[in-house]
């Protein structure tokens, strides 16, 4: 049993903007590197600012058509193989796959742009968001297993030190916090679902209240019921586990024999249906399908909310022009890409080894180890200037 026995966390600032989530909504007549003055901001109130140009020096590849493998209310044994497609063995990769050097063509490594980029933010507020598994750490067999080294959370300390700092992870707030251990940070668990402000730090809010967002709180006792029919049900199929990340119940089944992927299947989409389906949906991530609260929030509102929140620190008219980079290697983090990409705020960069059919990110980076690299750059930049 992995139950949140204390009561959820009540969301203070209430479903009530014209969106329903206290967002305006995303301009999607924009696209990254076009001059587009109403683009720049996604607060409606703020004034218009000049706008950056992050427009990657290579080839563009857009398409219109790339949606973040939401499956909708059933998990067929065919979207599961067709899923697998994009995932990736990480660490049992260890050169360059076929096809990956054209797709790096498209969208270049950070690393080998980083003064470029670097030069772009010269007088402007850099502010980082970084998924957690497989792109701080390596994917790994046990969830439970992905633990930071000292020489990441050493460099995400310094960095958030120069610049807001968010960790955007599907897994729950608490066990991500756990595994960072660093009060300086923004977090926002279940993929964007539980945001918390910053304890401590140079960006510590004087009331921490005004950062912490709980959009599906609503679903808590549901998300509690689901886990524990599902751990129990899950018990029956070798290699499977369930994760509870409160506003999401993770399906493990990376080790599981292809052969059970059917009852996985079967399983989770029976789990739901029983309750009516809940308002949940089934969205899936690498090996892993995931049971999330229907409500029209991601990993990109997640970042448009810490995004408005971080604005708030100045007065109206007087903050500067800020420069958001997301870093993350999942299906879920192409929401964030997503909305940098039609803000025409900032950039995604995508960690990956493997080429993806479509990445709404404008740059990539191989692996974690090239992205403690990166931001090992990003703050040293920031400490000189
Ligand atoms: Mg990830």
């Amino acid at each position: 049993m992995d139950e949140y026995t204390g009561s959820p966390t009540v969301n203070r600032r209430g479903l009530t903007r014209s969106d329903g989530l206290g967002l305006p909504p995303v301009d999607s007549s924009s696209s990254i590197g076009v001059e587009s003055p109403s683009s720049s901001s996604f607060n409606g109130d703020s004034p218009a600012r000049p706008h950056h140009s992050f427009r990657r020096c290579e080839p563009t590849l857009l398409a219109s058509t790339f949606s973040t493998a939401y499956m909708g209310a059933s998990a067929s044994k065919a979207n599961l193989a067709s899923a697998d497609l994009d995932d990736t063995d990480v660490a049992a990769i260890t050169g360059d796959v076929p096809g990956y050097q054209d797709f790096v063509a498209q969208y270049p490594n950070a690393l080998n742009v980083a003064t470029q980029l670097i030069e772009k933010l010269k007088g402007k507020q850099l502010a980082v968001f970084l998924d957690y598994d497989g792109t701080l750490t390596p994917i790994v067999t046990d969830p439970e297993a992905a633990v930071l080294t000292d020489e990441c959370r050493a460099e995400l300390r310094a960095l958030a030190d120069l610049a807001p700092t968010a960790i955007v992870s599907g897994r729950r707030i608490e066990r991500v916090v756990s595994f960072i251990q660093l009060q300086q940070l923004f977090y926002a668990g279940s993929h964007g679902l539980d945001i918390q402000g910053p304890l401590a730090g140079n960006y510590k809010l004087e009331n921490p209240e005004q950062c912490s967002y709980q959009p599906a709180a609503a679903y808590f006792s549901t998300m509690n019921t689901l886990n524990d029919e599902l751990r129990e049900q899950m018990k029956s199929i070798p290699g499977s586990s369930v994760e509870h990340n409160k506003y999401c119940v993770s399906v493990h089944y990376r080790n599981c024999d292809p052969a059970h992927l059917e009852q996985v299947d079967a399983t989770v989409t029976q789990a739901v249906a029983q309750h009516g389906g809940a308002g949940v949906r089934i969205t899936h991530g690498k090996k892993v399908l995931e049971l999330r609260p229907d409500v029209p929030w991601n990993k990109g509102k997640a970042v448009q909310f810490l995004l408005e929140n971080l604005q708030k620190r100045w007065a109206p008219g007087e903050a500067p022009e800020i420069v958001p980079i997301y870093i993350g290697d999942d299906l879920t983090d192409e929401d964030a890409f997503q909305v940098l990409q039609e803000t025409g705020q900032g950039f995604g960069v995508l960690v990956t080894r493997k080429k993806r059919d479509f990445t709404h990110a404008l740059y990539t980076l191989r692996d974690p180890a090239e992205v403690i690299v990166f931001l090992r750059r990003l703050t040293a930049y920031l400490g000189a200037r």
